[in-house]
């Protein structure tokens, strides 16, 4: 059986140490913010949304959220940005994505300052980051990476494998596995014999978007299984890319749906918050 990898439990441990970090803030004055823009009326992006507020004010990080009609024009959302670009009431800004279809996500992205791109999306810091020089770190492998710190788990010359490429989970996690040493394989929809590729690994990270996708057969016994999908089933129940029920009994360590990565993901985003802002006020970059 495996060992679970509680993200919820972390999440709540590492929440505390950035409210005493946000204390430490305040008692030199400073007030770290982060502000939200969302677009539209998408039911998950208000969800995630709500959870990211909710634990921005828990820490106690100045928050808002800047709620725009669906109609609302990129250029109109663009100085949006940039009027929060030059405000210093907030050192970290997020678009909640997805965006309209009339809206350039790209561009969006890359009117946000990098100083202040707390996801991490911005082309700057994931050049920074495939460079080796990191400044802010996609949020969701970043949280996936503590896990890893928390839970003891080495990752020095072992096999890793991470089944999705996107360039907000897949690519960055492939790339920060890199630098922690693992041997990385970087796999999608077109990779033959996928479940063979898998098997190998001793780190195995799935972000794809497909219910139940990996099962029994795409696991090596004692392997690290992290499950990042989020997934509505035919009852609505929130699922993740692995069959949890058939791979727990034979890997080593296991993330649940929900209570895995979701916690962490926020978590890194607070945790970004604060070190955007220290870069902004204190160390005046
Ligand atoms: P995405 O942009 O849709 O990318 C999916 C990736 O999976 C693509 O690279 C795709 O390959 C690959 N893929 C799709 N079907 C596959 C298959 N049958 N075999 C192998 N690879 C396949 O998704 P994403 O944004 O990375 O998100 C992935 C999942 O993670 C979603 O369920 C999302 O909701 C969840 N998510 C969770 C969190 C969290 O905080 N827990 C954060 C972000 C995302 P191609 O490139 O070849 O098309």
């Amino acid at each position: 059986m495996a060992q679970l990898i509680n993200g919820k439990e972390l999440a709540e441990k590492l929440q505390k140490n950035t409210a005493k970090e946000v204390e430490a803030l305040n008692a030199q004055g400073i007030q770290p913010g982060l502000v939200v823009l969302l677009v539209g009326e998408n039911a998950a992006s208000q969800i995630y949304v709500r959870n990211k507020e909710r634990a921005a004010k828990k820490t106690g990080i100045h928050s808002a959220v800047m709620r725009y009609p669906e109609t609302i024009t990129e250029e109109a959302l663009i100085k949006e940005i940039e009027h929060f670009n030059r405000s210093e009431e907030f050192h970290g800004i997020l678009v909640q994505l997805p965006l309209p279809d009339h809206i350039n996500e790209e561009k969006v992205l890359l009117a946000i300052d990098p100083l202040k791109d707390v996801d991490g999306f911005h082309p700057m810091n994931m050049g920074r980051l495939f460079a080796g020089m990191p400044h802010t770190i996609p949020c969701t492998p970043y949280g996936i990476m503590k896990m890893f710190e928390e839970y003891d788990i080495p990752l020095a010359g072992k096999q890793a494998v991470v089944i999705g490429r996107s360039n907000i989970v897949g690519k960055p996690m492939a790339i920060l596995l890199l630098g922690a040493d693992a041997t990385v394989t970087l796999t999608h929809s077109k990779t033959e014999d996928l479940a063979k590729v898998a098997s190998k690994a001793d780190i195995l990270v799935v972000a794809i978007g497909r219910g139940h996708f990996v099962t029994k057969e795409f696991i090596k016994p004692g392997a690290v299984v992290i499950d990042v999908g989020m997934n509505r089933n035919e009852d609505g129940k929130l699922i993740g890319d692995v069959k949890f029920d058939e791979v727990e009994p034979i890997a080593g360590y296991i993330t649940p749906v929900p209570g895995g990565v979701g916690p962490m993901t926020i978590t890194m985003l607070l945790q970004q918050t604060i070190e955007c802002c220290r870069r902004q006020v204190v160390d005046h970059e």
